[in-house]
């Protein structure tokens, strides 16, 4: 959160130095889901934009992401759908393959997870280079449903997540807090 409506709750994000790995800025949202005031601020102000986005379902991301996926389906009145790294999911599930900083990690939905009709937002925490995201965007397409959306507390903007989401949804359906 900086400039938009949830910029009073950047106090309650800790920026871990060298997490996981030297070099990079781990953002810990741990303080704001232990903290009851600014946990409901956050599922307020990301529900009135899954909300305005049209939501019907809420595909949260593993593992951050389910946190902050509940709730704000619950107030949305939309389904909350897991997205979960490989081997979770029982039955027959779309699987993706994604790269990460170093390797590949793989995401996956289950096949029956959306009505043709539905019309879904992805809940994560952080967007940071977008490969994550991307690859959630793209199982859900792999269901026949639509992504109207994606909706995270913090955007990292000195990377490219934002741009590289372009090709998959309109721009100004990403949004953070
Ligand atoms: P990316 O695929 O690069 O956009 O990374 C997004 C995913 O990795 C999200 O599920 C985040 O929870 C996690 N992530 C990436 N960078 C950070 C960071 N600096 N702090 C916390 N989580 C991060």
């Amino acid at each position: 959160p900086a400039a938009g409506p949830g910029g009073h709750l950047a106090g309650h994000i800790r920026d871990v130095v060298d997490h996981p790995r030297p070099g990079v800025t781990f953002k810990d949202i741990t303080p704001l889901l232990a903290d009851p005031g600014a946990f409901a601020d956050t599922v307020d102000i990301l529900s009135a934009m899954c909300t305005r986005l049209g939501a019907t379902r809420i595909a949260g991301l593993e593992a951050r992401g389910f946190l902050l996926a509940a709730p704000v389906a619950l107030r949305c009145g939309a389904g909350c759908v897991p997205v979960r790294k490989a081997g979770k999911l029982p039955g027959e599930t779309f699987s993706r393959a994604y790269e990460l900083e170093y390797g590949t990690a793989t995401l996956e939905i289950q096949r029956d997870a959306f009505r043709p009709e539905d019309r879904v937002v992805v809940v994560d925490d952080v967007l940071a280079t977008g490969g994550t995201a991307e690859a959630a965007i793209e199982l859900v397409h792999s269901t026949g449903a639509r992504v109207t959306g994606v909706v995270v507390l913090m955007e990292l903007t000195f990377l490219p997540g934002r741009e590289r989401l372009e090709r998959l949804v309109k721009s100004d359906c990403v949004q953070a807090a």
